[in-house]
């Protein structure tokens, strides 16, 4: 008899040679998203999630990583976690296996005891099988970023700004983008319902918020086409590391901006008019940000400048909106010109 009996739960084969088959079905999330790590040891943050039943369902025989586009079979995506518990259900498997052959060795019936003999001397033996292993189930990350993929649909979670869907391998970097931004238009359209249950010192805050998550969907969107577009002409890690160390914040205002990425690329890729526009908003941003929104001697400065110049200052939901389409239309402009062009 071997150490593991065939069929089960584990749909266990027998081999030969003490070589089994083991299957063992790692458990989802409550939501139905399952974790995958990528096998590449460079690849950061290399950690995503898919959720079963999307995507490519039938003959999927390759998978890639969002992050990097490693491509392997979809099992080589197994997280470290997961590893270990497969491992330890095999293990707990065999445990119940070692237990069987003793019993069986003994002759001892499912109630745990035998008797030996019938003669002067009765004697009983009792086998006590140990509690089998508890086996934790894997523990996993809090999710960040969920997206459907419009080439597959495979609903996928990732950290960061991903490029690659883990399914069908496309690039889907602009759905990120525009998941992103359609979660501050949510927010937004919610401003005039808190202003009215929480009074106007809120709904500045969310208005302030707002403009905040929208200027670093630019710089985070900027960064990655960046490195992307730095990475297709073949620079190196080396030059690309002082590249950025250069560049600091640089993408968190459109002058800069324009300026940096003629240095780096010889070209301005960003739309003029766009430009404009998002300059304006952009530059509202400034005392919010650096003096905790008290606004300094240098903000009002140029705030009496603006109001002689007959534009608001105040930020208003249509104007965090008209930016959130800018900066949309900004980054596919530049990601069209840089990656794509
Ligand atoms: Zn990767
Ligand atoms: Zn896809």
């Amino acid at each position: 008899m071997g150490l593991f009996k065939e069929g089960g739960e584990h749909q266990i084969q027998n081999l030969g040679n003490d070589k089994y088959n083991l299957t063992i079905s790692i458990p989802e999330n409550d939501d139905g998203r399952m974790a995958r790590e990528c096998p590449s040891s460079e690849c950061s943050p290399g950690y995503f999630k898919v959720t079963l039943g999307t995507g490519i369902t039938e003959n999927h025989t390759l998978a890639y990583c969002p992050y990097c586009r490693h491509e392997a079979e979809p099992n080589d995506f197994a997280t470290q976690e997961q590893i270990r518990y497969a491992k330890e259900m095999a293990l707990r498997e065999a445990h119940k296996g070692v237990q069987d052959m003793v019993r069986n060795a003994f002759g001892i019936g499912a109630s745990g005891k035998k008797k030996l003999s019938e003669g002067f001397v009765s004697m009983e033996m009792t086998y006590k099988p140990a509690a089998l292993p508890y086996v934790h189930r894997p523990f996993e990350d809090e999710v960040r970023r969920d997206i459907v993929c419009p080439h597959c649909t495979l609903d996928q979670t990732v950290f960061g700004l991903a490029t690659w869907c883990a399914d069908c391998g496309e690039d889907i970097f602009l759905s990120h983008i525009e998941a992103e931004l359609a979660v501050v238009q949510l927010m937004l359209n919610d401003v005039d319902r808190r202003q009215t249950q929480f009074g106007k010192r809120i709904a500045a805050k969310d208005l302030e918020n707002c403009l905040e998550d929208t200027v670093s969907i630019f710089e985070a969107a900027m960064r990655a086409i960046v490195r992307r577009a730095m990475l297709m002409r073949r620079d190196s890690a080396d030059q690309i590391e002082s590249s950025f160390k250069k560049l600091g914040n640089a993408f968190q205002s459109i002058d800069r901006t324009q300026k940096e990425l003629n240095s780096l690329f010889g070209k301005n890729p960003l739309d003029e008019e766009v430009s404009e526009k998002l300059k304006s908003a952009f530059e509202k941003r400034h005392p919010i940000t650096h003096n905790l929104g008290v606004i300094d001697r240098k903000y009002m400065e140029r705030t009496k400048e603006l109001e002689q110049e007959g534009r608001e200052i105040r930020l208003s939901v249509a104007e965090i909106s008209q930016a959130l389409s800018d900066v949309k239309t900004a980054i596919s402009g530049t990601y069209e010109k840089l990656i794509k062009g």
